[in-house]
């Protein structure tokens, strides 16, 4: 009786299908974490990409779109973007929240950027990384809302902006005094990395580029995936820019050139220019599904 028993359970294996078997063990591993190779050879994950609005503001599109005519005003938003995949939750960018700019910048519809992040489902302490793209007061003034966050920054850029920019002749409009100490303080408890230059993967198929400069080093990324994205921040403000081919505001008007050229890179970057996400544009909430104050780019 057991011999019979034994052929029979002999037959049943040899008669299931081995794609059958095969086709089940690839699909829970897919479900658990989409990989792919990465450009690295290191596998990457599909990463998903929100824009999270915490405020919005009245600017003058001149002030954007370099050359565009005086007087005409843009409601624009303010946003963080978030990252995530590969057991990362990535922050682009980090908002403000000190008083003097919560007094003095009129914004409206204004949220602590951690409680925006919230609003995704990711609690401050659940952020692993902040890439920063530059250190404009409304992108890095909320790196120390996220407490185990390490900040991932340009090493000319950290470099200048704690030191040269200070120094007779040095440039630091824009930037918080308060913001600069924090990120001297984070670097002594080791939570700054220093991306060194230009087209460095900081994360498996998420690459930093420069070129743009915006302030003294500021750096934009590339998501690859199915489909690639390229999150711009300030180095390309709206969509309109890119349309009519006019720089966002730089470090120096020699600059605008390279600004121009680095806006076409992003395109080129992303595979198409929808694929582009401009730092300030409303548009985003509308051309991606939106609910409340935060659309999936993907
Ligand atoms: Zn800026």
């Amino acid at each position: 009786m057991k011999k019979y028993l034994l052929l029979f359970f002999v037959i049943l294996a040899s008669a299931l299908p081995a794609a059958m078997i095969a086709g089940t063990f690839l699909k829970s591993r897919a479900e658990a974490q989409p990989l792919q190779e990465g450009a690295g050879g290191k596998p990457r994950p599909e990463y998903s990409i929100q824009a999270i609005r915490y405020a919005s503001a009245e600017d003058e599109v001149a002030g954007l779109v370099m050359g565009a005519p005086k007087g005409e005003k843009i409601n624009i938003a303010m946003v963080v973007w978030l990252i995530r995949g590969g057991g990362r939750n990535i922050l682009f960018d980090s908002g403000y929240h000190r008083d003097t700019f919560l007094k003095y910048f009129p914004s409206t519809e204004y949220i602590r950027p951690d409680e925006a992040v919230s609003l995704a489902g990711v609690k401050p302490e659940e952020v692993t990384d902040i890439v920063i793209t530059h250190s404009h007061w409304d992108h890095i003034g909320g790196i120390d809302l996220f407490p185990k966050a390490v900040v991932w920054i340009q090493k000319e850029e950290y470099r200048y902006y704690t030191g040269d920019a200070w120094q007779p002749g040095g440039n630091h409009g824009g930037i918080d005094p308060e913001d600069v100490q924090q990120l001297v303080k984070l670097n002594t408890e080791k939570r700054v990395h220093l991306v060194d230059g230009d087209n460095v993967e900081i994360f498996p198929g998420i690459r930093a580029y420069t070129g743009a400069r915006h302030t003294y080093a500021s750096q934009y990324l590339r998501v690859e995936g199915n489909p690639t994205f390229v999150l711009a921040s300030d180095n390309c403000y709206l969509y309109r820019n890119m349309a009519e081919h006019k720089a966002s505001a730089t470090f120096s008007d020699a600059d605008q050139p390279g600004n121009i050229k680095n806006q076409a890179r992003m395109i080129e970057l992303a595979g198409s220019a929808d694929r582009v996400v401009p730092g300030h544009d409303v548009l985003q909430f509308q051309r991606f599904p939106t609910q409340g104050r935060i659309a999936k780019i993907k």
